[in-house]
């Protein structure tokens, strides 16, 4: 029986789950066979911990002298604190090597003081901003010396998302592979609910998407699903609802 949360009551399996979860496991370990290093983006979101999950279980499974892929965080240092409770809690537990990447503190604190507190709330070019400094330039720190990474991404997510391919070579010089690219937010969260995967607490309070607390919110029965990222902004265009991660120049 599926449990009385907003995770148990929302997992729901689509008809070809088995399929999709086999391509996904296909995927990930023809990248961990190809490249020697390689990391996984995780925001401590719903998808993040089933790649997880499926890594911890395919490290086991391979038998790999070097296992070579490891985990990184970009730790904003505006994430909820259901988030760091996660990020805790899986350094502490899992098989994997968690990295964690902080914006370079100067820049950070200069931007507050003669931006404001709030700053990405006033415009696009300071949200954007704020993202750079906070998301951006430490990712390219965790990428560095890698030659594929793994992300959550989902087509279903946004229309901006819907053309993601599980296997991305556009960037000559990383791979990105989006493994989960044709599951469903119900397949994600019956695959938790299945394999009692430690989950955000925040998915439990109608977060579908995590992100950082001062630009995240619940969404609404009906909402899209990343309505509650940045909300003040409009949704048109395609750098909407994306923090510069996954958006292509
Ligand atoms: S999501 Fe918000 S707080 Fe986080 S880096 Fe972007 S603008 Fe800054």
């Amino acid at each position: 029986m599926a449990s009385l949360t907003a995770v148990g009551l929302q997992a729901n399996a689509s008809k070809s789950f088995a399929e999709k979860l086999a391509n996904t496991k296909t995927v990930l370990k023809e990248a961990l066979l190809a490249h020697s290093r390689i990391t996984q983006a995780s925001s401590l979101g719903a998808e993040d911990v089933v790649i997880t999950h499926l890594l911890e279980s395919l490290k086991a499974e391979l038998g790999l002298a070097r296992f070579p892929a490891d985990v990184f965080v970009l730790n904003t240092g505006k994430l909820h604190v259901e988030t760091l409770a996660l990020l805790a809690n899986s350094q502490a537990t899992s098989t994997l090597t968690w990295r964690v990447f902080e914006p370079v503190q100067e820049q950070a604190i200069q931007f507050v003081k003669t931006r404001g507190e709030l700053a990405m709330r006033e415009s696009l070019d300071l949200r954007k901003a704020c993202c750079h400094i906070r998301k951006v330039e430490p990712l390219g720190r965790a990428l560095d010396g890698y030659s594929a990474w793994m992300t959550g991404m989902r087509a279903e997510q946004s229309a901006a998302r819907a053309n993601v391919h599980a296997v991305d070579t556009t960037d000559a010089k990383i791979t990105k592979y989006n493994p989960l690219v044709d599951w469903t937010w119900g397949d994600v969260l019956h695959y938790i609910v299945e394999n009692n995967v430690p989950y955000n607490a925040l998915h439990d309070k109608f977060y579908p998407s995590i992100g950082c607390e001062p630009c995240t919110r619940a969404v609404s029965l009906g909402e899209d699903f990343r309505a509650g990222r940045w909300w003040w902004e409009n949704a048109d265009g395609v750098s909407a609802k994306e923090c510069g991660l996954h958006v292509k120049a």
